[in-house]
């Protein structure tokens, strides 16, 4: 049953795309399914500043977890609007990565696979290989990849980095406490969870053929997986990922 409509996501990009010659179509391609077509999106946005750090941001590769989707048109406003914390980056924006799933508020694509554990074999589905493909050649500072959580009652977040990079997710966890619950389970998912922060060193495989994996593997990227807590409202879990990704950006200045 469709619950929402992938046009409330392409038609605020549009809207971005006319405001702002900074910000430009990277990629775009058709997938078609036996229940309609959905053109896939990435966006690249150019900074004024010349050789700025490049933010990778992808959000909606579970369609369940619509706060990430409308995080990311809310960045696209933040740099359309020139705020002057996001518009000092330059950005590659995957804003809706499963609209199939979106419409239906499924975690998985029309083909019933969860996206995030297919990165193994990335040709083998368009949403996965739009990503690889959106990727190829292009050099990432930092990925962030939004989630949300329906089973945790606090914000957490994945740190995936090479072993030798300095780690920022307790900072980030640091900001968002101050709006948000922390999930302070000994483990999630299996993994040990120190006070919302669960670190996945280099190119470890135990969470699964993931996106941040394959940017592990493939581009050699750290990333940063930002859940949020279900249970909140959508503006509210929004504002917290918007607020998690600021100090991510105030961590790399
Ligand atoms: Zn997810």
């Amino acid at each position: 049953m469709i619950v929402r409509s992938y046009t409330d996501v392409i038609k605020p990009i549009e809207a971005a795309l006319s405001q702002s010659e900074r910000l430009q179509i990277w990629r775009r391609e058709e997938v078609e399914t036996a229940d309609g077509d959905y053109a896939l999106c990435c966006l690249r946005y150019t900074p004024a500043v010349p050789n700025a750090p490049l933010i990778y941001l992808s959000a909606g590769t579970h369609g369940d977890e619509p706060a990430a989707v409308a995080c990311a048109l809310r960045v696209l406003d933040k740099l359309v609007a020139g705020d002057p914390i996001f518009a000092q980056y330059a950005w590659l924006i995957s804003p809706c990565d499963n609209p199939f799933g979106y419409e239906r508020d499924v975690r998985e694509n029309e083909a019933g696979v969860d996206l995030n554990q297919a990165f193994g074999a990335p040709d083998c589905f368009p949403q996965t290989s739009f990503i690889a493909a959106s990727l190829k050649g292009v050099h990432v500072d930092m990925a962030i990849d939004l989630h949300e959580d329906c089973d945790s009652d606090g914000f957490y977040l994945w740190e995936r980095r090479p072993s030798s990079r300095t780690p920022i997710g307790h900072q980030i966890i640091q900001r968002v406490e101050r709006i948000c619950a922390i999930n302070c389970d000994p483990q999630i998912e299996g993994h040990p969870n120190e006070h919302g922060v669960i670190t996945l060193l280099d190119t470890v495989g135990s969470k699964g053929w993931t996106r941040e994996r394959y940017l592990a593997e493939s581009i050699q990227t750290g990333c940063l997986i930002l859940e949020t807590p279900m249970g909140l409202d959508l503006e509210k879990r929004v504002r917290i990922h918007l607020d998690a990704i600021r100090s991510v950006l105030d961590l790399l200045q």
